[in-house]
């Protein structure tokens, strides 16, 4: 059985064919990026309206299939940006309803979860999901997947880009963070804010955006430390849940898992703990189709019916019963 599985909460329109086994068929996408400026909503569903033929022609090329091969639509319910998820939803439901094969929308954190879980072959993992909008610290419990720690305002991601544009960069601006990050090792004092396993990064992105405007510091000096920052406050939070909930693994995995001062924080810090350490893959680790077309087939598995495929913006991750484990 193929899983077809569509992607569109933000920025991405991303299409992926997985297998009954878990094997990544086809993963394409075409991602809304600015020169200046962050994503316009209508902006970001207008280019998946505009893009999804082609997306989806080279979906079906690079797995060798047809669409009649399909036996499973998959979608990305929420959360994410209304105007976004609507695009998908549409594209989901009428590929079903043409081929006449079950539709599944799915929760997106959690599928960004799951195929971590695949990749990395974790059972039971503590998880780190850091993307643009979300960023949790994730943990199965009682059913379903427990948030022990989470932002409290806005997404690291979401930080990264933010800072990044005050800075000159496009969106997404996390990747030339993490380039320009690398040139530095001059720490300046940023504000640290972490509650128990929560955290916060507006107050750190104040203080950025004004030392930015006061012209005084090199570029990959605020880059470094913005990291160092944030970073240090995600591995704490981490590390605190570890040595709480009993678990022996550590995954990481969204858009910014593909940070390599994320990543070596985070291993140092499982090293330390005795604990196991993986990141997705960098091809998984963004937004992408293959994740929601694995999780269609894991839920497809356990017996799920769809019966309301409205878009859900503000969908939680623990709102979902986990019963395909
Ligand atoms: P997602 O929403 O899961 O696709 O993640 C997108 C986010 O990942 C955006 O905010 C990007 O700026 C961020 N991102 C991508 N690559 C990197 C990187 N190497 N370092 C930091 N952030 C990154
Ligand atoms: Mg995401």
């Amino acid at each position: 059985m193929l899983c077809l599985g569509i992607e569109s909460t933000a920025h991405t329109l991303g299409i992926g064919i997985v297998n009954e086994k878990g094997t990544v068929l086809a993963n394409e996408k075409s991602t809304f990026t600015t020169d200046k400026g962050g994503i316009h909503p209508s902006k970001a569903a207008q280019h998946h309206v505009l893009m999804y033929p082609f997306v989806l022609d080279r979906t079906l090329k690079a797995a060798k299939i047809q669409l009649k091969d399909v036996g499973i639509v998959a979608f990305s319910q929420g959360p994410g940006l209304g105007a976004c998820l609507r695009t998908g939803a549409v594209a989901a439901r009428s590929l079903a309803s043409l081929l006449k094969v079950p539709l599944i929308g799915v929760n997106h954190c959690i599928a960004h979860i799951e195929i971590g879980k695949l990749t990395s072959g974790f059972k039971d993992p503590i998880t780190l999901y850091v993307s643009g909008a979300n960023t949790q610290i994730l943990a199965l419990a009682s059913g379903r997947y427990r948030v022990f720690g989470e932002t409290l305002d806005i997404g690291v991601g979401n930080f990264l880009d933010v800072i990044g544009r005050a800075m000159n960069m496009g969106f997404p601006a996390g990747p030339t963070i993490d380039k320009l990050a690398k040139k530095s090792k001059t720490y300046i004092e940023l504000p640290y804010t972490i509650k128990g396993m929560d955290f916060a990064f507006s107050g750190i992105q104040t203080k950025v955006e004004q030392l930015v405007q006061s012209g005084k510091h090199e570029t990959e000096d605020l880059c470094f430390s913005a990291q160092e920052t944030v970073f240090a406050e995600l591995t704490e939070a981490t590390e605190r849940a570890i040595a709480h909930i009993n678990k022996k693994e550590i995954l990481l995995t969204g858009g910014v898992a593909a940070n390599s001062r994320l990543q070596e924080m985070l291993k140092i810090m499982s090293k330390e703990r005795g604990v196991k350490f993986a990141v997705v893959p960098m091809s998984l680790a963004g937004d992408n189709g293959a994740m929601i077309a694995w999780q269609g087939i894991l839920e497809h598995r356990a017996g799920y019916k769809m019966d309301d495929s409205r878009v859900e913006q503000n969908w939680r991750t623990d709102d979902v019963d986990v019963n395909w484990i």
